[in-house]
């Protein structure tokens, strides 16, 4: 008996009878972290990282009942270890591990390889089944070091300065917002519009350091934003409040910005591919270093890369899940590149 199965309600654990990020309600949902693809309201019980546990909190409400592990602490659950270990996506993201009767199985929900500075970094678990995600498991999808990101967005900031516009950075509230405000310290200083500043309010009563940022609100003068940089989520990105500050300029920070077309994404001024997924040589790193001898590939280029998983010698298998259909899991675009002899050439 396979230790996880993927069913209608999510990838499930027959031996230990949870779910693992289910998209129907469940008993008991463990849970890899807290983007909306991910966690769904209506759990009787959620089981996550204690730094999950104030997302949680914040987006689906105050009366849920979580119970929290720190990374390698290892609980029982109908005689299946649980163990919690860092997928280096967001704050409080993790890969799940579970063993029963010397099979191991990890779940890594999303994850990414380079170390961030702010999300515990990611760390390899040997296993036999292995479920990746495959957001960008296309060959173009190579990052630059984020320090070579970041000097371009700070770059980016000093030109608009000098032209007396406003730098307005679009990205996820949860994650990229605070890798940003991680990476750009230094260039306070930095106007966070409310819903991030909620979310950071939460991470910083859990314990998170997060450096000082400002909240936006209808005090501040627009004259003043212009002297820092001033981080929105997507949502805001088209809005009359940017269309109002004049003089602004636009920049998106995903990993969909590597490819030209997306660039085009709205009226973005600028694009800068900073993601918090692994890239295709990060995907393949990750993979082989858990030793997996099967891999369930579940959202993203799924065919395309168990094909290739299949091609190098690890068996691997899409599955169909309903995970990719938010925050920074989703293409910007409908311009998503198709894995073509020209897409692969990109890759050096
Ligand atoms: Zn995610
Ligand atoms: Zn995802």
């Amino acid at each position: 008996m396979a230790l996880i199965t993927f069913t209608s309600k999510g990838i499930y654990c027959k031996q230990g009878d949870f779910y693992i990020d289910p998209w129907k309600p469940v008993k008991l949902a463990v849970t890899t972290h807290g983007h909306a693809d991910h966690v769904k309201w209506g759990n009787d019980v959620y089981l996550c990282h204690e730094l999950t546990k104030p997302v949680l909190l914040h987006r689906l409400g105050a009366d849920l009942k979580i119970q929290t592990l720190r990374y390698g602490e290892e609980i029982t659950i109908n005689g299946v270890k649980l163990s919690l270990h860092p997928a280096g996506h967001v704050i409080g993201s993790a890969q799940i591990r579970l063993e029963y009767k010397g099979e191991i199985a990890v779940v890594s929900g999303d994850y990414k390889v380079a170390d961030d500075g702010i999300s515990t970094a990611f760390e390899p678990v040997k296993c036999h089944t292995f479920v990746s995600e495959s957001t960008f498991g296309l060959p173009i999808y190579k990052w630059q070091p984020q320090e070579v990101i970041f000097q371009q967005i700070r770059d980016w900031a000093t030109q608009n300065q000098a032209q007396q516009k406003t730098s307005v950075l679009v990205a996820y509230s949860l994650g990229k917002a605070q890798r940003l405000i991680h990476g750009l310290s230094g260039n306070e200083p930095i106007y966070v519009h409310q819903s991030i500043a909620n979310l950071n309010d939460a991470f910083v009563a859990a314990g998170v350091k997060l450096p000082q940022t400002v909240r936006i609100t209808t005090d501040i003068r627009k004259e003043e934003l212009q002297q820092g940089i001033v981080i929105v989520p997507p949502a805001l990105a088209d809005g009359r409040w940017i269309k109002n500050l004049q003089q602004a300029a636009t920049g998106v920070c995903s990993g969909w910005m590597q490819v030209r077309a997306s660039r085009r994404w709205r009226s973005a001024d600028a694009g800068f591919a900073l993601s918090d997924h692994a890239d295709w040589p990060g995907l393949l790193s990750a993979i082989s270093a858990t030793s997996a001898e099967k891999v369930f590939v579940t959202h993203g280029f799924t065919a395309t890369f168990s094909k290739y998983l299949n091609e190098i010698g690890i068996p691997a298998e899409e599955v169909k899940t309903q995970y990719g259909q938010e925050e920074d899991d989703a293409p910007l675009t409908d311009q998503v590149p198709e894995y073509t002899e020209e897409t692969k050439e990109h890759t050096d």
